[in-house]
């Protein structure tokens, strides 16, 4: 009704709302439906392993907890078993009644208080697992054996969704690489298409399956094919024998058939949850016992389960008996509020008195989308709402509505042109690129970005009439304005506004700029600093709000500044200045073919060129390229390796001047002489888990994938909450992370863990940690929980994702455990090298060293660079294989190098690092060669570095970038002023004319010194 406030309610029986009427709300009212709250809970969760048999064990909770029983058979026992055990119960005089789905007057006589005890089967879709909603009755539930699912390995009994289930555990044992690839593959495949059709493509598969159709789609065919393969592995002894010795599913045997028990986490969680519900007053409390028939299939459950809800872990039941009636009392006081609330027996104001509740809803802002989806997922499928483009996500938590949003990065960036200053520049006000100056007083100019949904373009200069993109004239363009307003609109509906960018300079800066923005609205906005997109680090940050810090701000200012000001105005000289004497003076001197390029370029753009830049750290970084490549080709000599039989490492000989002139065709025959050996104990300390630097050097360097998707992949693991914030340049093990690696050591080495795990902290103090994970699950076992589809992450996970997790979580794991101790052999050796032309000469190689024997494996067992190598004893041996090459004690850089030395002498940051490399490669100014990955100068960059250098040497240079780098850290730590910092590099900048008035100060072009 127009202009009367009105609530819609939406309710749907079934658990997920998918298909056309969920579709109809978001694009008419631009709502989206929530599900699942069922991992909004507050559940004891217990095992009990019974001394005498599983009926007993119901029969001793049951007694000591009373009414109010929910107790689950697993679904292989069925509803015979439940007869069974009701049976049993009421003989020991328990008032317990089993559930059919046709008997529906049992859950009556459980209402009125007749029957204390309901007793059904644990499956998904169970009368009592989802068809059951009296929280103010149920009090607590029974699992008689651990919820399960029953796999037959017979071929032609298997329902579809038994092979979904079975695959996942078959790409665990099977060793053929291919047939595993193969299964992997049809998995996903299979998943999809049911997830997008349905049980429309089960049935159909299950009448493939049957042989009533021959399979006509794709997806059909697929099923036929691992239909087949399962078939022919499943008939095989040694996988089967494979299947039992995984540690975390059973395989049993039933009258002479083979079965395999699959733990199930969705309906533990369903089936619990039914003792814990969300309400007015918060989520009640429950109490959940699953009385163990196998140890492998909790332990299983419990590490499925401990993905879907955060630190989850089962106590034991003995323990807690003790303390059984004041969490009965606690159990019984929500119960009670919840009928009181139901008959409108309490107020609001008295609910909150009673339990010290606030009743709010407050919105948390963050940065990436991915990041705010990641959060919403903490409590189940969200609802969202969309104001204009900005999504919202929505969940509550009883007394307490919370409300995600993502701002998409920055939201305001320093103005390029068309400065609107509040006073004119004729009162003395210059524009310094962004940057109003005046009387030794700078004020950075920021407007709202915007990006051209078409072209892809970002600008900052001011749309006109219409919004049209000033470069591609299309009226689709996204301002960061809107954002902002739209943030605003959220902000005035909310009782609080939390900030949750990330935990950098950057992150503050946009902090600021939101909080700014929001405060005329909204007095309550406050900052909040996570450093892992987890539940637990979440409560903790909301619970601990700060204001933002002026520090960090002014430290990203002067940054911005900074790059603004250098930036700007060296890539102005190279695109117009330099450019036209690259392409008058240098490119017509040249006459070999790599100039042929160049040539073009400069035909095509003949006075000003674009893709040109020059940067703070970008130039004294692109001068290491040019020198390393100098210093390789004066350093490299020639060098012959040997491999002989039996040793696992190649003997390397530096090949004399006077030999540099073999070739390999010239030599007939080569001999190693071991002539010296020596044995030696040595202790090895782990390496501390990462920082940006190590990360991106070594991951790049063992992988071979480029610095830059390095550091995209290590922000989506982040962003999906899977690690720690990954620009970080501490080493630091918060206790938090300690224990992750403890868990985890329990979990898989099981009584052994005492003597491997050692904690350690790799440093103190600071909020700053290093990169870790976020779990205790290794990376095979996450991608069996996303095969699985138990985990669901927000972003596609590749394969490039699971190396750099596996190698992020082996390094940090093995960071927590102890030293090793191994022997090692140096070896001295000599060749001798006959030539085909009968000259015999000897080389002496540079010490050998082999790690022969762990003594004590201790974290190398989780540490995949070291391996031990066979070693040889003293004598003559023929080479098996032999090689020349060039090679240098000072290589060229690689991207890995390039970010260690820029860590090593302190310039550029973890946020910048991958960026510069990313820039020079982009220009052009360099390339990256295959197999090697040695990044080799191109002409271009050596020119642009030496136009820079030649009259900005003082500028550009290695020593004052530091220093720069150190005033901005000073600037953050609030040791220096931020306006000092500024105007000491605006005074240099306009003696070279780099800045100042109308910016015209270009300098004299004098010609390149070539
Ligand atoms: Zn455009």
């Amino acid at each position: 009704v127009r202009g009367v406030p009105s609530i819609l309610v939406i309710s749907s029986a079934t658990g997920n709302p998918r298909g056309v009427r969920p579709r109809l709300f978001r694009e008419l009212l631009g709502f989206e439906i929530g599900a699942r709250p069922e991992l909004i809970r507050n559940v004891y969760d217990l095992y009990l392993t019974p001394s005498q048999g599983i009926e007993e064990g119901v029969l001793r909770v049951v007694r000591a907890l009373g009414r109010g029983g929910l107790v689950y058979v697993p679904v292989d026992r069925g509803i015979e078993y439940a007869n069974q055990l009701a049976e049993f119960l009421r003989s020991s005089g328990v008032r317990a009644e089993a559930v059919h789905s046709k008997k529906a007057g049992a859950l009556d006589r459980f209402v009125s208080g007749e029957v204390d005890v309901l007793v059904g089967v644990a499956t998904y879709y169970g009368v009592l697992v989802r068809g059951l909603d009296l929280p103010e009755h149920v009090r607590y539930a029974v699992f008689a054996g651990v919820p399960r699912h029953k796999v037959g390995l017979q071929v032609e009994e298997l329902d579809v969704a038994d092979v979904l289930r079975l695959l996942p555990l078959l790409v665990e044992v099977v060793e053929d690489e291919s047939t595993r690839d193969f299964l992997e593959a049809s998995l996903v495949k299979l998943r999809r298409a049911i997830r997008r059709a349905g049980s429309l493509v089960v049935e159909r598969l299950r009448e493939v399956a049957r042989g009533e159709r021959p399979p006509e789609t794709s997806v059909e065919r697929t099923f036929t094919e691992v239909l087949a393969r399962v078939g022919e592995l499943v008939r095989r002894g040694d996988i089967i024998e494979k299947l039992t010795r995984l540690p975390e599913v059973a395989v049993v045997e039933e009258g002479g058939r083979l079965y395999v028990l699959i733990p199930d986490a969705p309906t533990y969680i369903q089936a619990s949850g039914r003792t814990s519900r969300l309400y007015l007053g918060g989520i009640s409390r429950g109490v959940s016992v699953v009385v163990v028939d196998d140890p492998r299939l909790l332990r299983g459950l419990e590490r499925r389960l401990s993905w879907v809800i955060e630190d989850f872990r089962f106590s034991s039941y003995a323990d807690i008996e003790r303390r059984l009636s004041d969490i009965l009392a606690e159990v019984d006081r929500d119960r009670e509020l919840i009928r009181l609330i139901r008959e409108g027996g309490i107020t609001k104001e008295e609910l909150s008195k009673l339990k010290g509740l606030e009743f709010k809803t407050s919105l948390l802002v963050v940065e990436s989308p991915n990041k705010a989806r990641t959060i919403a997922r903490f409590f189940g499928r969200p609802s969202v709402k969309e104001y204009g483009r900005l999504r919202v996500y929505e969940v509550s938590l009883g007394n307490q509505t919370i409300l995600i949003t993502a701002t998409g990065g920055h939201v305001y960036e320093l103005v390029t042109e068309g400065l609107s200053l509040p006073a004119e520049p004729s009162r003395g006000w210059v524009d310094a690129y962004g940057i109003a100056v005046r009387d030794g007083k700078y004020v950075p100019v920021y407007t709202s970005i915007k990006r051209c949904l078409s072209c892809g373009r970002q600008f900052t200069e001011e749309l006109g009439e219409g919004r049209l993109c000033p470069y591609c004239g299309s009226p689709n363009v996204a301002d960061s304005i809107d954002v902002v307003e739209a943030i605003r609109e959220v902000a005035r509906e909310v009782d609080e506004v939390l900030v949750g960018t990330d935990p950098d300079t950057e992150g503050e800066k946009i902090a600021y700029d939101i909080v700014n923005a929001v405060r005329p609205f909204n007095a309550e906005v406050k900052r909040v600093e996570f450093h892992e997109v987890t539940k637990r680090a979440l409560l903790i940050a909301v619970a601990n709000p700060r204001g933002v810090n002026a520090d960090l701000v002014k430290a990203q200012l002067v940054r911005r500044v900074e790059d603004r000001w250098i930036g700007f105005s060296l890539s102005r000289l190279l695109q117009e200045d330099f450019w036209r004497l690259f392409c008058s003076e240098v490119v017509p001197s040249r006459t070999n073919a790599s100039y042929e390029r160049y040539r073009a370029l400069c035909r095509e753009y003949p006075t000003s060129y674009r893709n040109l830049s020059a940067g703070r750290v970008q130039t004294p970084v692109l001068g290491w390229v040019i020198e390393a490549v100098e210093r390789f080709r004066k350093t490299r000599r020639k060098y012959l390796a040997v491999e002989v039989e039996g040793l696992d490492a190649e003997v390397v000989f530096e090949l004399p001047k006077e030999l540099s002139g073999v070739r390999a065709s010239d030599i007939e025959q080569v001999e190693v002489e071991v002539y010296d050996k020596v044995r030696e104990d040595v202790r090895l300390r782990p390496e501390p888990p990462f920082t940006t630097d190590a990360a991106l050097s070594e991951l790049s360097a063992r992988f071979g994938i480029p610095v830059p998707r390095v550091m995209d992949v290590l922000q989506d693991l982040f962003e999906a909450g899977f690690i720690t914030y990954h620009r970080t340049d501490s080493t630091r093990v918060s206790d938090v992370g300690i224990r992750i690696a403890e868990e985890y050591l329990r979990q898989v080495e099981g009584g052994k863990y005492r003597e491997l795990f050692v904690r350690r902290t790799w440093g103190e103090g600071g909020a700053h940690e290093a990169i870790r994970p976020t779990r205790p699950i290794d990376a095979d076992t996450l991608r069996r929980l996303i095969e699985e589809g138990i985990v669901e992450p927000v972003i596609k996970l590749r394969k490039e994702h699971f190396l750099v997790y596996d190698a992020v979580f082996r390094r940090f794991i093995a960071s927590q455990m102890v030293d090793a101790e191994v022997t090692v052999e140096r070896l001295r050796c000599r060749a001798v090298v006959k030539l085909r032309d009968g000259k015999v000469f000897e080389l002496e190689s540079a010490p050998l060293t082999l790690y022969v024997e762990a003594r004590r494996e201790g974290f190398l067992k989780y540490d995949r660079r070291f391996k031990l190598r066979r070693s040889l004893d003293v004598g003559r041996y023929p080479a098996a294989r032999f090689r020349l090459f060039y090679r240098s004690d000072q290589p060229p850089h690689t991207e890995a190098t390039l970010v260690r030395r820029m860590r090593e002498v302190g310039i550029g940051r973890p946020s910048t690092y991958s960026k510069i490399v990313e820039t020079i490669l982009k220009r052009g100014y360099a390339i990256r060669t295959r197999g090697t990955g040695y990044l080799i100068p191109m002409p271009l960059g050596i020119e642009v570095y030496r136009y820079l250098t030649s009259r900005f040497r003082e500028l550009v240079s290695e020593e004052r970038t530091r220093e720069l780098e150190q005033k901005m850290d000073m600037v953050e730590q609030g040791r220096k002023e931020y306006s000092e910092v500024v105007s000491e590099l605006y005074r240099d900048l306009s003696e070279l004319g780099l800045v100042g008035y109308g910016n015209s100060g270009y300098g004299n072009s004098s010609g390149l010194q070539a």
